[in-house]
């Protein structure tokens, strides 16, 4: 009988094929007493070699097939291997208490992961997965079990497995494998990313793909939609067929845009550009055709470390950004932490009300031993590119001022050092609470350019917690209330001769992109894979009609009324 899961769409295509259950192998762990302490360790420093050099084969094939950026995950668990506070801690675990070293590790890798998973931030919970896998494979030596790897399949099928570790994608053979779904999972998981990068359909957070699906059965994997259809009939084959090649023809369709001015069909421009987290996404952020990066969300490079990151450290990730971005205009927003990201070295004390409160720029303005390294590593690199800053949550001028000065401060004195800078650095700021919205006239004099953040600008003007489900019907996009306050920006913007652009998740909804057009939005800025099908879009809408409907638009009273107005209006 034919079953449909719902999941996490984690990389468009549709894929009908056998399925290959990969199952994970029994790694039993007893706890048993060990008199020869030494031996016992020596069997741990040998399990540790054999996936030493394990890694380092699977890290030249990822290499080969996957590119630098993403083997990087393979040195990062070579680093793991190597970490002397897990290392030792087993070790010690095993003198301690005499237990055997399989027992060991596995208690001081629990211990590990689980603190990892407990923050509430999805790129720590990712290092829980990488040390999970490391453990899995140190324990897989100890016990002499072979690991099965994705490398063995031979024949077309889609991968079903609880979850996939970095290593598990990076062996998989694009010949074979034609897509993949797991039980586990978000969009930011590793093997998401990895999807997306080898561009093969995945669906992942199935919860229950593994015990659904026999070995051997058919199943269709619909990344677009993030459905896996089970045993499905003849005609739902036929059906997901002609979906996708729909689909596929309209990959082709996106791709003769990459180097295309995004204009509207009556001539207007406007900016796509790109959010990313690493200086990895770049590759992705030109094979879709970004015209820039909109936001460079630096916190990442503070996270999942032990310490801050140095200056240097800093100033060749934004030079690789600028660089590889060939002068395109890249906006980096300084360090956005508090709220759910968490920096556990610098040791903030606990907040009731953390997304309101001691976080990005308050915490900044207040540490300036931590900013001004970031700022000094942003204005050497600014010679290599298009450089642009922003500072995140700025609630005052005074805020505003004050970092500005900072930064001007900075760049003084690296002058003074002839250390040279860019002179053509455009300072701006984030608009994602409301005060700076409501007041953005006043704020539009003194910067060079807004972008506005709508994850946050919704929640604070909503009032509901993003991380809360129970309010998530909250964030509405086309309230009123969020229109107005984003029209009021871009009318003061351009009152003072200055750009806005737009970085939260609104600015790639295709419903919002025709009423941010109309609304005269200059740049927009979304993930890398929403670019090409927001070009095709706005190249078929007119600027002109679309704001011919403003006062129209900002006088509805609903989200009902303005979506079904648009979708009236632009066809969809
Ligand atoms: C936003 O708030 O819209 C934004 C882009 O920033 P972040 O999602 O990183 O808070
Ligand atoms: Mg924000």
């Amino acid at each position: 009988m034919t079953q449909f899961l719902k999941g996490i769409g984690a990389s468009a295509g549709i894929v009908i094929s056998r399925a290959y259950r990969l199952k994970e192998p029994e790694l039993n762990v007893d706890k048993n007493s060990i008199e020869m302490v030494d031996e016992e360790i020596l069997r741990l420093d040998g399990a540790i070699e054999q996936s030493a050099s394990e890694l380092e084969k699977i890290k030249v094939h990822a290499e080969k097939e996957l590119g630098g950026d993403k083997a990087a995950i393979f040195a990062a668990h070579l680093l793991i291997l190597n970490d002397p506070e897990l290392v030792n801690s087993i070790k010690d675990k095993i003198k301690g208490e005499k237990v055997n070293a399989e027992f060991a590790l596995k208690e001081v890798s629990t211990m590990f992961v689980s603190m990892f998973e407990t923050m509430d931030n999805a790129y720590m919970k990712e290092r829980a997965a990488d040390i999970r896998d490391v453990t899995k494979r140190i324990l897989s030596h100890l016990l002499g079990v072979t690991i099965v790897s994705p490398s063995m399949i031979t024949e077309e099928a889609i991968v079903i497995a609880e979850d996939l570790t970095p290593s598990d994608t990076a062996q998989l053979n694009k010949k074979y494998v034609k897509g993949f779904a797991t039980d586990i999972g978000g969009r930011t998981s590793h093997s998401a990313i990895m999807a997306r990068s080898l561009e093969i359909p995945a669906v992942v957070g199935t919860r229950t793909v593994t015990t659904k699906v026999e070995h051997g059965s058919i199943i269709i994997i619909d990344g677009i939609e993030g459905d896996v259809i089970i045993d499905p009939t003849e005609e739902m084959v036929q059906q997901y067929e002609e979906k996708k090649a729909a689909y596929e023809a309209q990959k082709v369709e996106w791709a003769k845009l990459i180097h295309e001015p995004t204009v509207s069909s009556d001539d207007y421009h406007v900016e796509l550009a790109a959010n990313i987290g690493t200086p990895e996404d770049i590759d992705s952020v030109s094979e879709n055709g970004a015209e820039g990066v909109g936001l460079y969300r630096t916190e990442f490079l503070y996270m999942g470390k032990s310490d801050l990151p140095s200056e240097d450290e800093q100033f060749e990730a934004y030079k690789k950004v600028l660089e590889g971005m060939e002068d395109k205009p890249v906006v980096v927003r300084t360090l956005d932490i508090g709220g759910d990201k968490e920096l556990s070295y610098l040791d903030l004390p606990e907040e009731l009300n953390p997304f309101l409160g001691f976080r990005a720029i308050r915490f900044c303005l207040e540490n300036e031993d931590v900013f001004r390294p970031q700022l000094r590593a942003l204005l050497r690199a600014s010679v290599y590119g298009n450089l642009k800053i922003m500072f995140p949550m700025i609630a005052t001028l005074e805020e505003f001022r004050q970092a500005k000065a900072i930064l001007l401060d900075e760049k003084e004195l690296l002058k003074a050092d002839d250390i040279p800078v860019s002179e053509d650095i455009e300072i701006g700021m984030m608009v994602e609470i409301p005060s700076t919205a409501v007041a953005a006239k006043q704020f539009a004099k003194e910067v060079d350019f807004f972008s506005i953040g709508t994850n946050d600008l919704i929640q604070y003007t909503m009032a509901a917690d993003r991380m809360n489900e129970k309010v998530s019907y909250l964030y509405q996009p086309y309230h009123p209330a969020i229109l107005s306050l984003v029209n009021q920006v871009i009318e003061a913007a351009h009152g003072e001769g200055k750009w806005v652009g737009m970085c939260g998740e609104m600015a790639g909804n295709p419903i919002a992109i025709p009423i941010l057009l109309g609304l005269g939005l200059d740049e927009f800025s979304m993930s890398a894979t929403s670019i090409l099908p927001a070009r095709t879009q706005i190249r078929n809408l007119s600027k002109k009609e679309l704001h011919a409907y403003k006062n129209q638009l900002l006088a509805m009273g609903t989200v009902e009324e303005v979506v079904a107005f648009i979708k009236e209006k632009i066809n969809i």
